[in-house]
């Protein structure tokens, strides 16, 4: 369905240009920025395993491209098209994510060239073992040094099978938990990380929409009830936000594009039915309340308010972001917008939300896993019961000193002690707000950076220079 565009660059010197732009919009110094756009490491591994077919070798990467915090993450992604500039592309993002978010963390990424409907359970239990195996052996998968999670094509299954393989080589690593995240909840995972990216977004939305003079910009008004929006892959991430935006905002999902065509309802589609459709059938054809059409991409270009590419990268790119006609683009998918249609579109004046700010809810909620898989205990258990007898004495305090009850719910909500995923989400929700109100400032501070992207950009330039300033290797990030 992608069809091939007048890109004429790759992923790798999109994001890098997306650096060279930001620098020269803050002032920032140059020699800062090259020295940041350098990836650090790269691993290729083969490895050959036998699947029902016979042996077949099987091609991974996993590329670091900051060490200025430790441990490296990013996520891992297991499809067809996994190559080398792609993993470095996403290690990069992820960097100058983790420094927008506040994530202690260096940014990676890791690939392995396969798709994986072809394959049996057994069969990738088997490859993914490997491969972590290959990784592990080598340094490249560490509790402290590289820390991978789930990306396209992988969750947490693979999670737990990574982990388990980590295990069996160092059953002596008391943090060994850590060495992955986005694990099953009863397997060292967190409540709330399977879908983080897609509330993240959500969260992210909602704060968009607080601020009447950002949903200027984008010529959206009235909250986000109603808005009409189109999403792109209905996979993790695309699931989740489409789910929470319809169900708690009340946006109207009028499309969703997948792999084998789109479905269109201008009523709104139920996104859990499609999920549905989908897992059972294997594509979007067939279901039956909406229209479908075979050209997919074509339904990218349709009127609508909000677009949520959350399928892959370069979707959006030279060849259609003329056509492209949302008012708001929510940058789901890693590098969904290339370097080149992000020219077109800014020129266009269709505002986007950049990937860096609104799919950090994955690599946020990671974050929280592994400090929780470090001090092996879940959030909220030393204070919650503590925090429900503090509020059980508020109010019959004020009981008291009414002398009336307090409605039942009124009281319910005031003595509740938080639950591990309130924690998680207000988490989150928190994260997502602080990076939009450093978006903003910077966008303030520098009236010349009219876009979001290039808003993110310096902060998380700025961060990256900083650690490298501290070290002696590079002008101040100030
Ligand atoms: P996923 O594999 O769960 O889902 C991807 C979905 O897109 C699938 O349903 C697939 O059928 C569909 N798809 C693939 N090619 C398509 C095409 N050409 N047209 C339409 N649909 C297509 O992957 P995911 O985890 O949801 O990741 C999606 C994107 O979000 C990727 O760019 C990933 O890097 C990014 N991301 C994911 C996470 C996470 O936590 N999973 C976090 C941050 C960013």
């Amino acid at each position: 369905m992608t069809e091939a565009h007048k890109e004429s660059m790759s992923f790798l010197e999109g994001v890098d240009r997306m650096v060279d732009r930001a620098t020269l919009a803050a002032g920032l110094d140059p020699n800062t920025a090259c020295i940041i756009k350098v990836g650090s490491a790269v691993i290729q591994v083969k490895f050959p395993i036998r699947v029902r077919s016979g042996v077949e070798v099987f091609t991974g990467w996993w590329a670091i491209h900051s060490t200025h915090r430790l441990p490296a993450k990013g996520g891992l992604r297991f499809a067809p098209h996994v190559n080398q500039d792609e993993t470095e592309a996403l290690s990069a993002l992820m960097s100058y994510k983790c420094a927008l978010a506040d994530i202690p963390f260096g940014g990676a990424k890791g690939g392995l060239m396969i798709d994986p409907a072809k394959y049996t359970v057994d069969e990738l239990r088997n490859i993914t073992r490997a491969f972590a195996m290959e990784l592990a052996s080598r340094g490249f998968l560490n509790p402290a040094t590289n820390v991978p999670a789930p990306d396209m094509g992988t969750s947490s299954r693979e999670m737990a099978w990574i982990a388990d393989a980590y295990k069996s080589l160092f059953p002596e690593d008391m943090n060994q938990d850590a060495c992955v995240t986005g694990k099953p909840v009863n397997r060292g995972g967190i409540p709330g990380r399977a879908e983080a990216t897609g509330k993240g977004i959500q969260f992210a939305l909602q704060e968009f929409f607080r601020h009447p003079e950002e949903l200027v910009k984008s010529g959206l008004v009235d909250g986000l009830s109603g808005q009409r929006v189109i999403v792109q892959g209905l996979g993790n991430v695309g699931y989740h936000a489409a789910k929470f935006l319809s169900e708690e905002d009340k946006v109207k999902v009028i499309a969703i594009i997948e792999r084998d065509g789109a479905l269109l309802n201008e009523e709104g589609l139920n996104v859990h039915d499609v999920r549905q459709h989908l897992a059972e059938s294997g594509g979007v054809r067939g279901f039956a309340a909406a229209e479908y059409k075979e050209d997919g991409n074509a339904v990218l270009n349709m009127e609508c308010d909000i677009l949520i590419p959350a399928a892959l990268e370069s979707q959006i790119n030279a060849n259609n972001a003329m056509q492209i006609q949302a008012k708001l683009i929510v940058e789901g998918a890693n590098g969904a917008v290339t370097y080149e249609a992000d020219e077109i579109l800014r020129r266009r004046g269709i505002v986007m939300l950049p990937d860096v700010w609104v799919n950090a809810g994955g690599v946020t909620v990671s974050y929280f896993e592994w400090t929780r898989n470090l001090s092996h205990m879940r959030f909220g258990r030393l204070q919650r019961r503590f925090d429900e007898l503090r509020g059980s004495t508020y109010a019959t305090a004020i009981e008291e000193m009414t002398g009336k009850g307090m409605p039942g719910k009124l009281r319910t909500d005031i003595v509740r002690g938080a639950s591990e995923l309130d924690l998680v989400r207000s988490g989150l929700d928190d994260t997502m707000r602080m990076a939009f109100a450093d978006i903003r400032d910077t966008m303030k501070r520098n009236p010349q950076i009219k876009d979001y992207r290039t808003a993110a950009f310096v902060i998380a330039i700025k961060k990256l220079a900083q650690s490298y300033y501290d070290l002696g290797l590079a002008e101040s990030g100030e």
